[in-house]
């Protein structure tokens, strides 16, 4: 294990802060805590704030880019057998392969041909990981994930043809908009596919997005602090 140049040790991140708020989010809406996943989102952020946050308990992280991904976890892997990484950064098809062997969730399965390559790829590696269909409920033009109208013929492709599990839907809702209609409507949704997970609320709304129903809210720099604008070495 590596430190950088400050001491990362237990106690020393903001960890026990967002799990108190968490906490208190989902007693407000009469949810019990445990309802609610925290990922910890550690895309670009200096590996000393990761130790402090892993010294501190925390096992589930969140990342964007699969290179990233890979120059940090496998390491950790070897002392924290029991983590749990997801990806929730936009995937290439051709980088199914190196993503079904990387991470234990992949939440931006967001079109067809992706689903093809990532089905190739558990069948490769004989193994499956749970998946997560990104909806784009902003209806944004740029935005990557899957039309709400074309979600549910899109599901049971994936189910049906594909043999996919599919275990939740994420959303990134337009910024500056209120996480909370996002929400509600992303739970009508799955529940009408009879999904379970609901991923969406990050830094700046996550207790609303537990109020409305999240089961995973995305924590990055409200956890870690800013991430650094230079690239973090692999
Ligand atoms: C970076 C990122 C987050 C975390 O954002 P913060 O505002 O730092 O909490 C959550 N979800 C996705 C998809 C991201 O790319």
């Amino acid at each position: 294990m590596h430190v950088g140049g400050e001491q990362a040790g237990p106690g020393q991140s903001q960890l026990a802060t967002i799990r108190e708020r968490i906490a208190a989010a989902a007693a407000q809406a009469g949810r019990a805590a445990a309802e609610v996943t925290l990922i910890a989102v550690s895309k670009m952020q200096p590996p000393e704030r990761i130790e402090a946050v892993l010294a501190d308990g925390q096992r589930i992280f969140g990342e964007n880019y699969v290179q990233e991904a890979a120059g940090r976890w496998p390491a950790h892997r070897e002392i924290y057998p029991d983590l749990e990484i997801h990806l929730i950064g936009a995937l290439q098809s051709n980088k199914a392969l190196d993503a079904a062997r990387l991470f234990d969730v992949i939440q931006t399965l967001d079109r067809p041909k992706l689903a093809t390559a990532l089905a190739k790829a558990f069948e490769r590696l004989g193994h499956a990981r749970p998946l997560y269909i990104e909806v784009n409920t902003g209806g944004e033009a740029q935005k990557a994930g899957i039309r709400p109208e074309e979600l549910d013929a899109f599901v049971s492709h994936c189910r049906r043809d594909l043999g996919l599990s599919i275990a939740g839907l994420m959303a990134i809702p337009p910024a500056g908009d209120d996480v909370a209609p996002h929400t509600a409507f992303l739970g009508r949704l799955a529940e009408r596919n009879g999904i379970e997970r609901l991923s969406i609320g990050m830094s700046a709304d996550f207790e609303t997005a537990i109020r409305f129903g999240a089961t995973h809210v995305r924590v990055g720099s409200a956890l870690f602090g800013e991430r650094s604008p230079r690239k973090v070495e692999a």
